[in-house]
């Protein structure tokens, strides 16, 4: 686990990118503009699919709508894929992970989503360090982040100093 100086670590989905034929950034959630997120977060394709016609409300719809075949869907997929896989192999060039996990709905558009984000991770990564990398759909979802909390806590209760001072407090 990396979590920096103060836990701040590790939210990729803030990064900046530049994406050709966008004039303007769009915002993002956190007060930024132009952040991985704003261009490829389920949120932000809902946005732009509304903008271009569609008829979605949420994620999901904009998953059934990528699967379904729709033209405009599957080209902001496609994008979406791109933007995450840059922004996954600066991520692989900094730690050299074995597995990138990817949950989350868009994780369910088949394998539109893998295939571009492997395509650019490829590409951009250092060959040392995609030799064993896997990319693949998280087991865990949708409860990878409830599992990953109750890690922490269970981690942090049971340090081996933590069990001793138990230990220690139960003998008095
Ligand atoms: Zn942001």
């Amino acid at each position: 686990m990396h979590r920096g100086a103060d836990g701040a670590a590790g939210d990729v989905g803030h990064t900046q990118v530049t994406v050709e034929d966008v004039s303007e950034a769009p915002a993002c959630r956190c007060g930024n503009s132009g952040c991985v997120e704003a261009y490829a977060g389920g949120w932000a394709l809902v946005r732009d699919l509304r903008e271009a016609g569609r008829d979605v409300a949420t994620v999901n719809d904009a998953v059934r709508l990528i699967r379904g075949g729709d033209l405009v869907a599957v080209r902001l997929a496609r994008r979406a894929a791109r933007i995450l896989g840059g922004a996954i192999a600066d991520t692989v060039n900094l730690f050299n992970p074995r597995v990138i996990a990817i949950g989350g709905q868009l994780a369910h558009t088949d394998e539109q989503l893998f295939a571009g984000i492997r395509e650019i991770v490829y590409r951009r990564s250092l060959p040392l360090a995609t030799r064993n990398l896997q990319i693949a759909r998280s087991d865990l979802d949708p409860h990878a982040g409830i599992l990953g909390l109750a890690q922490l806590l269970v981690d942090g209760i049971y340090t081996p100093e933590r069990v001793q001072e138990l230990i220690d407090g139960a003998v008095v």
